[in-house]
């Protein structure tokens, strides 16, 4: 499989007062094919949604490099950056209550990226607007109305609408369904996932839940402290997860099935999660980690392939002493 995004050796620390800074992504490589679905799981706090906005530009980069398809990425955007980039590479945000701007017609939120990327007359851009909103499960003349008419869902679908026209290669879905009623994340996964396959999209899919995430990925990254602590196939992840913290992830996943639940005996993680503006030396876990080691509190484990993978298996990272 061809190599959409690659990134190498990503940082990104934001300064704050006194010349202290917030280690939000740190020393981040991973490679995501064409048409690839990498799901990217970890606590709140833990640097995911930096990691997507770092990808697309919304923040300047510390160090390290993103290409797409081999193409290094700036920096620092500009506005004409943004102006190429956009059509390639979009966002479809958390929150489907603040990120649409609540004075614009749904029609004007949609067709946004047209009007600004492409040279379209304004009866084209309706026209694919009606196309898009009904193909995202809503209704043409839904066109007319304001964001405040609908329901989480329903936004959500709008916001998927709007990342979408412009037909981009590669969508960083940051949390897209984590702000909904249980009962209609589903509706959004199916959604997204019909859509991933009609238009060959590549996405990078952040969320809490690793059930979801197992469902729409071919593959798991799972984020610590700013750090990658293991990347795998979705299945290897979530079914035989090896890196200490993605067992204690796994275990304190809730159930679907109440009566599977209420029998599970589910685990939880120990301690605090360190402050990202006071990194550990060693391993970011160890404060944390019920097989700790005297090496973790000096050593810091790097992501490195499982050497005793079986023939023909996926190949699995794993940033942990215990299998050095
Ligand atoms: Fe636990 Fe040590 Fe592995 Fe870190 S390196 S996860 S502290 S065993």
């Amino acid at each position: 499989m061809t190599d959409l995004i690659s990134i190498e050796h990503l940082v990104k620390h934001f300064r704050l007062a006194r010349g202290q800074y917030v280690h939000a992504v740190d020393d981040v490589s991973l490679n995501i094919g064409e048409k690839e679905i990498v799901g990217l799981v970890g606590e709140s706090g833990s640097g995911k949604s930096t990691l997507g906005k770092t990808l697309l530009g919304l923040h300047d980069k510390t160090s390290g490099s993103v290409r797409l398809r081999g193409e290094l990425l700036p920096e620092k955007y500009t506005a004409a950056d943004f102006q190429r980039y956009a059509p390639v590479m979009q966002m479809i945000f958390q929150d489907p209550y603040s990120s649409l701007n609540p004075r614009m017609t749904v029609g004007e939120i949609v067709g946004e990226g047209l009007k600004l990327h492409s040279a379209k007359s304004n009866r084209d851009i309706r026209d694919e607007v009606a196309q898009w909103l009904t193909r995202v499960g809503l209704e043409a003349d839904h066109m007319s109305r304001y964001p405040h008419e609908f329901s989480g869902g329903q936004r959500q679908r709008i916001g998927i609408a709007r990342a979408l026209i412009l037909q981009p290669e590669f969508v960083v879905c940051d949390e897209p369904i984590s702000a909904l009623d249980v009962s209609v994340q589903a509706q959004v996964v199916n959604l997204l996932d019909e859509l991933k396959d009609s238009l060959g999209l590549t996405l990078l899919f952040i969320a809490h839940d690793l059930s979801m995430v197992r469902y729409v990925s071919d593959r798991m990254a799972v984020m610590y402290l700013g750090s990658l602590v293991e990347v795998g196939s979705a299945d290897q992840v979530f079914f035989d997860p090896q890196h200490p913290y993605t067992r204690i992830l796994v275990g304190s996943n809730p159930e679907p099935d109440p009566r599977q639940e209420r029998q599970r005996q589910s685990t939880t993680i120990q301690g605090e999660i360190p402050s990202p503006v006071n990194i550990p030396d060693g391993c970011r876990f160890a404060n944390r980690c019920p097989q700790v080691m005297d090496i973790c509190h000096h050593n810091t484990p790097e992501l490195l392939p499982l050497k005793d993978i079986t023939a023909g298996a996926e190949p699995r990272k794993v940033a942990c002493h215990l299998y050095a």
